[in-house]
């Protein structure tokens, strides 16, 4: 069974990385920055809601984006594993999402680390707002993106690493050479 994390600053490539090696793995990818923005799209509450903080480079308030992922998490294509990418980014999230395990009788079975050059991350995401436009792709709200990271999200990187989880992979260079050290990282390749 594979129930995997994927953490990593924005603009490491988790996206891209997180829906290859899924295939692979024959587990779905679920990304709760692509669930806000299919929401933002729609037009729904929640999509009003996330909208506000993820232009300013924010994190959308924790309870809202629990209870999102309980959902999601209880859906069929979910129950035989998964790869989250993008969640949990708080240490309230880490004890919600170790809740809504151990509520289904399961666990973790790795969390990765995707690491990434400080400035290489700047670059592909000032390259990526040029190419898709998305709203929070601009210098400042990048900036922003890259600080809530580090005070936020990379202190779960000793977290999961204490508790024996942690795998750590080079998101730098060619696409496909990532993934295949990402899968040779998690014994899948
Ligand atoms: P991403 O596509 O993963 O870079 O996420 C885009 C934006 O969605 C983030 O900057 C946050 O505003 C929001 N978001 C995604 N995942 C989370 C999360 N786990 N907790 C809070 N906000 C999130």
């Amino acid at each position: 069974m594979t129930r995997l994390v994927l953490l990593g600053p924005p603009g490491a490539g988790k996206g891209t990385q997180a829906a290859r090696v899924a295939e692979r793995l024959g587990v779905p990818a679920i990304s709760t920055g692509d669930i806000f923005r299919a929401n933002v799209a729609e037009g729904t509450d929640l999509g009003k809601l996330a909208q506000r903080y993820m232009d300013s480079g924010e994190y959308v308030p924790d309870e809202v984006t629990n209870e999102m992922v309980a959902d999601r998490l209880t859906q069929p294509d979910a129950v035989g594993g998964f790869l989250l990418d993008g969640y949990p980014r708080t240490e309230a999230q880490v004890r919600e999402l170790d809740d809504m395990l151990a509520g289904a009788g399961t666990a973790l079975t790795r969390v990765v680390e995707l690491t990434a050059d400080p400035e290489e991350v700047v670059a592909r995401l000032l390259n990526r707002a040029q190419e898709q436009g998305r709203a929070d792709d601009t210098e400042d709200v990048i900036r922003r993106r890259l600080e809530v990271y580090a005070e936020q999200t990379a202190p779960l990187v000793s977290l999961y690493s204490e508790r024996g989880l942690l795998v750590r992979v080079d998101g730098m260079g060619d696409v496909v050479e990532v993934t295949q050290r990402l899968l040779a990282a998690l014994d899948a390749d």
